[in-house]
């Protein structure tokens, strides 16, 4: 057996003998879950999953459908708009409770259900059938499968949901609710309804953990800033009235559901989804917080708890580079007797702030004395964020000023992101040190005037 497996099946039995919590029955369909159903999946964001227990048992996604219906509305609406109509704030109340802001109306947390409700309303369609189905879909991408209803248990919801009828009759009134309350609960139920196993719910989390795309898949369901955004309200609103102490012990981006559904997002690393029906005081799966908790500490998984990457950014430094570039006897004689040095400091790996503030450092030890040529080697790299693309830019603007030659050396895809930047762009070390040599050699040819 494989070692996620095994460490999954270990977490899976020593959870399995908590036997804390009740069944939801407020649904009466909810009630016939069996408490001793509990399953565990993980998906990697290589999109390889990973299980224990009964992941493969269908239940109904209830609240774990929220944060992606919001990601829906976001991208339908835009963060302003979106903001306008349902706030951002973790409101500390439990998932029915009646929480709008004064004056306005507008539900304070869209992962409480006045805010979900109101934000079903919101998902851009003709009539309620073209809503229910973009949602229906939507879930799905997030999936990687076509899902379908729990007939049962939204029947069972519609003709019970009284106080999430009377909370989008409420927000209307207060004109905070787009749409007919009645057809908008109906969607809202038919959401919560729409049937799922840990398995699914975990490649829904990867998918928000890769930032939008879905890893089994490859599918680009939703916008990375999206994706950013509702990984952001799972973190502060996500699991209720349960929500700060969740974020001090556990730490990840999480959403819960009635029928036992339980998700948290690793940002870049992994999706999980734990289920087991039996729910804590906050209406959150007991198995599924103990699970999670569990696994936050043995891997050190808490957001707050980022590593520091000094890692090996820079890869060499050489003082006097010379390039392989064949000439002749005059040029190279030249060249020899040329006192200026070229420089080169080479990196490797995703270029964030620690990685660059790394990389500007070993330049500037690097540095000869000017006029002299300095070569950045970033053949390497594999990616340059825009905060430190400026910062190198800025560093390079500020070699060129004191009178170096400059070059950078990168791959293709990021050579065609040369225009405009500072410095000769080229994509090998050897054409960047070449380059410097040259202008060099036209100096010496053409001096310039006194
Ligand atoms: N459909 C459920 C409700 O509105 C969802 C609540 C939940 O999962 N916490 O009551």
């Amino acid at each position: 057996m494989d070692p996620v497996t095994e460490a999954l099946n270990e977490f899976h039995r020593r959870i399995s003998a908590l036997k804390d919590g009740e069944v939801a029955s407020y649904i009466p369909q909810l009630a016939q879950a069996d408490p001793d159903d509990f399953g565990i999946s993980i998906t990697s964001m290589a999109g390889r999953s990973y299980h224990a227990g009964k992941a493969d048992t269908p239940f109904t996604i209830q609240s774990v459908s929220k944060p992606f219906v919001y990601a829906l509305a976001l991208t339908d609406l835009g963060p302003e708009e979106m903001l306008g109509h349902v706030d951002a704030e973790p409101s500390g109340e439990a998932f029915n409770a009646i929480s709008l802001e004064p004056g306005t109306g507008r539900p304070a947390n869209p992962m409480v259900n006045a805010g979900a409700i109101a934000t079903t309303a919101l998902v851009a369609a003709a009539d309620p059938e073209e809503r229910d189905a973009r949602i229906l879909e939507w879930l799905s991408a997030f999936a990687g499968r076509r899902l379908d209803y729990d007939e049962e248990v939204y029947a069972s919801e519609a003709a019970t949901g009284d106080r999430n009828r009377a909370l989008a009759y409420l927000m209307r009134s207060a004109g905070s609710l787009a749409g007919d309350p009645y057809a908008v609960t109906g969607s809202y139920f038919r959401q919560c309804s729409v049937r799922v196993t840990a398995a699914d719910l975990a490649v829904m989390a990867a998918t928000l953990a890769k930032g939008g795309r879905n890893p089994v898949t490859g599918e680009r369901v939703v916008a990375q800033d999206v994706a950013v955004r509702t990984l952001a309200v799972m973190a502060t609103c996500g699991m209720y009235d349960g929500a700060g102490k969740w974020l001090l012990n556990v730490g990840l981006p999480a959403k819960s559901g009635v029928a036992g559904g339980l998700i948290a997002a690793s940002p870049g690393r992994f999706g999980v989804a734990v289920y087991s029906p039996p729910l804590d005081a906050e209406g959150n799966s007991v198995r599924g917080v103990a699970a999670l908790t569990e696994m936050s500490q043995q891997f050190a998984l808490h957001l707050m708890n980022t590593p520091v990457h000094l890692t090996a950014t820079v890869t060499d430094t050489v003082h006097a580079a010379r390039s392989s570039r064949a000439r002749d006897a005059e040029r190279t004689a030249a060249l020899d007797g040329d006192r200026r040095l070229i420089a080169v400091v080479g990196a490797q790996g995703d270029l964030e702030f620690t990685e660059t503030e790394q990389l500007l450092n070993a330049v500037a030890q690097a540095v000869p004395a000017a006029p002299g040529g300095m070569v950045l080697d970033l053949t390497a790299v594999t990616g340059i964020s825009r905060g430190p693309a400026t910062m190198i830019n800025a560093a390079l603007r500020d070699l060129e000023r004191r009178g170096h030659q400059v070059a950078v050396a990168v791959q293709e895809p990021l050579l065609g992101r040369a225009e405009g930047h500072p410095g000769f762009w080229a994509a090998t070390r050897d054409d960047a040190v070449a380059w410097c040599e040259d202008r060099f050699l036209a100096q010496a040819a053409s001096p310039p005037s006194p």
